[in-house]
């Protein structure tokens, strides 16, 4: 058996009102002296205002990073600045965009971070993988995991409602996910994890028992979406790869990404897909459209706000997305004539 590395948090913190206590899991991770938070320009205001001074507070010397985008240029930034100001720790505040950016550079010089999701909206809050732009892969690379993740419900919950429809979407799609990796263990004899694979199909099946409370925003829901999104994270670290989150509907929603003028969020397209990806693999696809549905998220092309060709051209490119991959598209892909007739008999496209 090939080596196999899991790299996972050690502190996962999950509650309300919780903000108080994240100087005090700093100085619990040993860490001290600077940080360097790399937050958006929408959430640079509570950085500054709410976690900014509990840091302080804690005896840390809190610098910030406004990053605009998820590209190489913002990750290069970003490790300007960790080589200027020399952090202890680099913390991560804010939606994927934002986590991402400081999980990547983290990992190029070598400094931890923590990831603190201000939305719920993918995975990418707890996962080893990293989403960026120009690095020449339209799909997630592998960077590191956080050494901790601080997740405050109250502030998840006041983030807009369609990022925490999205993650569901995202959390969704590892029904789909885990089927093709099977597919690909049986076919090409690729390394396949139970366990990884149960703790993404778990996930899944948390939000389709909890979609109505999730739709009405109840507390509890919301932390089961959050930890439901963390699970996966952790799914990823111990399969090594992104393997059981990650299947035909990510690649889709990666195609999508690359041709359509207006993409939508990437939970939401990867939902979509996994609809798509259960009608061809035989399974339950309409239970993945009436969950998608319940909890508010799209179902549909015209929900992406997508129109129906891009749809059907992004469906013949999934097999070409990462061609070392194998999923129920096959080696050849769909035609286009193939791919509307697989839009269409999954509602997807009418
Ligand atoms: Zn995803």
């Amino acid at each position: 058996m090939r080596l196999h590395c899991m790299q996972l948090p050690r502190e996962v913190i999950v509650g309300s009102d919780i903000i108080g206590a994240f100087g005090d899991l700093c100085k619990k991770l040993g860490f001290k002296g600077k940080v360097l938070i790399v937050t958006g320009p929408r959430m640079i205001s509570f950085a500054k205002s709410k976690v900014g001074p509990i840091l302080q507070e804690a005896s840390f010397d809190v610098c910030y990073l406004v990053v605009e985008d998820s590209t190489i240029f913002w990750v290069k930034r970003a490790e300007e600045r960790i080589c200027e100001e020399a952090p202890s720790f680099v913390i991560g505040l804010g939606g994927g965009r934002d986590i991402d950016i400081a999980k990547l550079s983290s990992a190029n010089k070598g400094v931890p971070f923590i990831s603190f999701p201000t939305t719920a909206s993918h995975d990418g809050i707890a996962s080893p993988q990293a989403s960026i732009k120009g690095l020449g892969k339209p799909y997630s690379v592998r960077c590191h995991a956080p050494i901790a993740i601080f997740a405050d419900i109250s502030v998840i919950s006041s983030s807009p409602y369609r990022f925490i429809a999205s993650g569901c979407g995202d959390i969704l799609a590892k029904y789909t996910a885990v089927r093709d990796w099977r597919l690909a263990h049986k076919i090409r004899g690729e390394y396949y994890g139970d366990y990884a694979a149960e703790l993404a199909l778990m996930s899944s099946r948390l939000i389709m028992r909890n979609a109505s409370a999730i739709r009405r925003l109840s507390r509890d829901a919301v932390k089961t979406v959050v930890e439901a999104l963390i699970s996966c994270g952790v799914a990823i670290s111990i399969a090594g790869s992104s393997r059981p989150c990650s299947g035909s509907e990510h690649m889709f929603s990666h195609a999508l990404n690359m041709i359509a003028p207006k993409p939508a969020l990437h939970g939401e397209q990867c939902g979509v897909g996994a609809i798509m990806s259960a009608y061809l693999q035989g399974a339950n696809w309409k239970l993945l459209r009436t969950v998608l549905t319940k909890v508010g998220a799209p179902s549909t092309a015209d929900e992406l706000g997508i129109k129906p060709r891009y749809i059907i051209e992004a469906l013949t490119m999934v097999h070409k997305i990462r061609p070392d991959r194998y999923t129920v598209f096959g080696d050849n892909g769909l035609t286009a004539t193939q791919a509307e007739r697989v839009a269409r008999a999954s509602k997807v496209i009418t």
